[in-house]
């Protein structure tokens, strides 16, 4: 399996730092579930408690802080923390720890071929995380963001006009990316998305994705 798309740096100083918003910090856990590089930096800041962490100049995390973090803990023995807990499967695919602790809601149709299920530790506010599971070739309608969205692919693969992304594959979209997600043709895909604020749908499709949206969880 070869992941192309990986969270930035200052994404996984974050995480590594409790300071991500609860609904990214869970996708990068379910990226972190996939991939051997961005673990293995994660693994050894957990295992020296932080404390690099804050023993860095302010003013030198924003430009190479994980270089010189990796740095000053290469000599740190990296013992595995990513979890050997109780397994939770969805469709197949084992939950990471962090989501499995957070919880999944049930999975709701909001299209024929098409489901989310909510985590409600990261749905606060405007801000939504859930699961969103897409048919074999099914698309989302062209849709932009109010803020950011994370994408982190569970199973299948999907494309955009940025390319195709399959599972372990991370996406950090900023308010300016306008797209329209089609499943692959392989089988169905899943993935974990969290967004500062509801996609804003474009066209009629979008509009009666809404409410159809809106019937089904005001039952
Ligand atoms: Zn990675």
């Amino acid at each position: 399996m070869t992941i192309r798309s990986h969270p930035s740096e200052a994404t996984l100083l974050a995480y590594a730092a409790g300071t991500l918003p609860t609904g990214v910090s869970l996708a990068v856990s379910v990226h972190l579930q996939f991939c051997s590089l961005c673990r293995a930096p994660i693994a050894a800041w957990e295992s020296v408690g932080g404390t690099v962490l804050e023993a860095l100049p302010e003013a030198e995390m924003a430009e190479d802080a994980l270089a010189q973090t990796l740095a000053r803990v290469s000599e740190a023995q990296s013992s595995p923390t990513l979890g050997k807990a109780a397994k939770v499967e969805i469709a197949g695919i084992e939950l990471p720890p962090a989501l499995a602790a957070a919880g999944v809601k049930d999975r709701r149709w909001l299209a024929p071929g098409i489901w989310r299920a909510m985590i409600p530790a990261g749905s606060a506010g405007p801000a939504e995380t859930y699961l969103l599971r897409l048919g074999a070739n099914h698309k989302i309608p062209l849709h932009g963001h109010e803020g950011t969205e994370t994408i982190c692919v569970m199973k299948g693969s999907f494309s955009d006009v940025t390319g195709r992304y399959s599972a372990g594959d991370f996406l950090e979209l900023d308010e300016t990316a306008l797209h329209r997600p089609i499943a692959g043709p392989e089988g169905e895909c899943i993935c974990i998305i969290s967004s500062d604020a509801p996609p804003k749908l474009r066209g009629l499709l979008g509009l009666l994705m809404r409410v159809f949206e809106g019937r089904r969880e005001s039952r």
